[in-house]
């Protein structure tokens, strides 16, 4: 065996072409720092993907996760075990729901969400109300139910025949959803924030008439807070903040702060349709991913933290507005709590990886969601010291950008 040296051109040798990582590899992170294999340093507003919500290799966490790796790894869902009894008891405890889903990532979570939402409408009305209502834009997972009811058909082209019963309407469009929903209808699935789709809150107004339609047609409402759960708004979920709650509720990436685990949320009326031998994962609800997410839970879930996310993204949306001031390279920032999208400016729509690798080539790590808004889902407890500093990069980053259009 040839000895390749590991680095990012070995990954175009061996791995499937479906990701195309940036020109460096991390090796190791501290809060909301990172280093790479040269011992570069950057500055992490990317946060995973909205995962890392307690920064990289949390104390606590670390020590959760050494000691159970101590006592006991995996057992398969023919025996229960104490890390995920409390855990689901935990969540039972600070949310609208009495019964809990494990498995191990955010498409999981809705695969079981659509299933269950089918399936509580067929026990108790019948197969004909089995049709799924999701929005544009929406994203909910790459297995082929989820980009099915996700609603941007790049992701689901080449892969039909798709699963069908799943309609698509414009996001915060009352009319157009109330022109589709039925009595066939058996969910109406939204993100209270479309994260991957631009970083576009739910209207308030919208989400709560959204509720009474479900209610007018015996439909369930699925809240995926895959992305917006678990503090990213400065609520514990974002429903929360909403003042409307769904029937089902999915969570995943902030919910093991870097382990893999998916959740998924619901009610004592509608968990009886997920009966013995429904649905199942063989590492779902596994004692390591349950005990660290217990603890990231239970960390994040306090005043300390869930109280200063608002004046941390007054941080952000300061120094964005000074970098805007400066370059006029955004039409707007929005978003809420620490889930922030930059929407660029007409004439770089479409351009937002030039500023990611950018970014990251003066030290930073950002996200775009979709090709024209920039993205940021940092840790809820990035230091306000690293904001600035990673701020100034974003900054230069602009700027050589700018500048190499102006000579091209
Ligand atoms: C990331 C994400 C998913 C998919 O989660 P995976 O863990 O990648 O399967 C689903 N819905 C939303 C809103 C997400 O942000």
């Amino acid at each position: 065996m040839s000895k390749q040296p590991v680095n990012r051109a070995l990954f175009d040798d061996v791995m499937v072409p479906n990701y195309n990582p940036q020109q460096m590899v991390p090796v190791r992170g501290r809060g909301s720092r990172v280093w790479d294999q040269e011992d570069n340093e950057y500055i992490d507003f990317a946060g995973g993907i909205a995962v890392n919500a307690l920064g990289h290799v949390h104390p606590e966490l670390v020590a959760t996760l050494k000691e159970q790796a101590d006592k006991l790894w995996h057992l398969s869902n023919t025996f229960t075990n104490e890390p995920a009894l409390r855990l689901a008891n935990l969540l039972k405890e600070t949310t609208f729901a009495d019964k809990i889903f494990f498995c191990n990532s955010g498409a999981e979570a809705n695969e079981a969400a659509f299933k269950l939402a089918r399936k509580y409408a067929y026990d108790n009305f019948g197969p004909e109300k089995h049709e799924i209502i999701a929005f544009y834009q929406g994203f909910h997972g790459r297995t082929l139910f989820t980009v099915s009811v996700g609603g941007q058909a790049k992701y689901r082209e080449g892969f039909e025949p798709a699963p069908g019963g799943i309609t698509h309407v414009p996001f915060n469009d009352l009319e157009a959803l109330k022109a589709v929903i039925s009595d066939k209808t058996c969910a109406v699935v939204m993100e209270p924030i479309q994260g991957e789709g631009g970083v576009i809150p739910a209207d308030p107004e919208f989400a709560k008439s959204v509720r009474e339609l479900c209610d007018q047609h015996n439909a369930l409402l699925v809240f995926d807070e895959i992305q917006t759960g678990v503090g990213r708004t400065g609520h514990l979920y974002a429903y929360m903040g909403l003042g409307v709650t769904p029937d089902i509720l999915t969570s995943a990436k902030a919910l093991g702060g870097g382990f893999p685990i998916g959740a998924m949320l619901t009610t004592d009326r509608i968990a009886p349709s997920f009966g013995f031998g429904t649905h199942g994962s063989t590492y779902g609800g596994n004692p390591l991913a349950c005990a660290v997410a217990e603890k990231a839970v239970e960390l994040i879930n306090t005043p300390e933290v869930l109280g200063q996310v608002t004046g941390k993204r007054a941080v952000f949306v300061e120094e964005l507005d000074k970098i805007n001031a400066k370059h006029n390279i955004f039409t707007e920032v929005r978003g809420d709590g620490l889930l922030i999208g930059a929407e660029l400016t007409e004439q770089w729509h479409g351009q937002g990886a030039k500023f990611l690798a950018a970014a990251r080539e003066e030290g930073l790590m950002i996200l775009v969601a979709g090709p024209n808004v920039l993205r940021m889902a940092p840790s809820l407890i990035i230091p306000d010291e690293d904001i600035r500093d990673g701020m100034a990069l974003l900054d230069k980053a602009i700027s050589k950008v700018l500048s190499a259009d102006k000579a091209a």
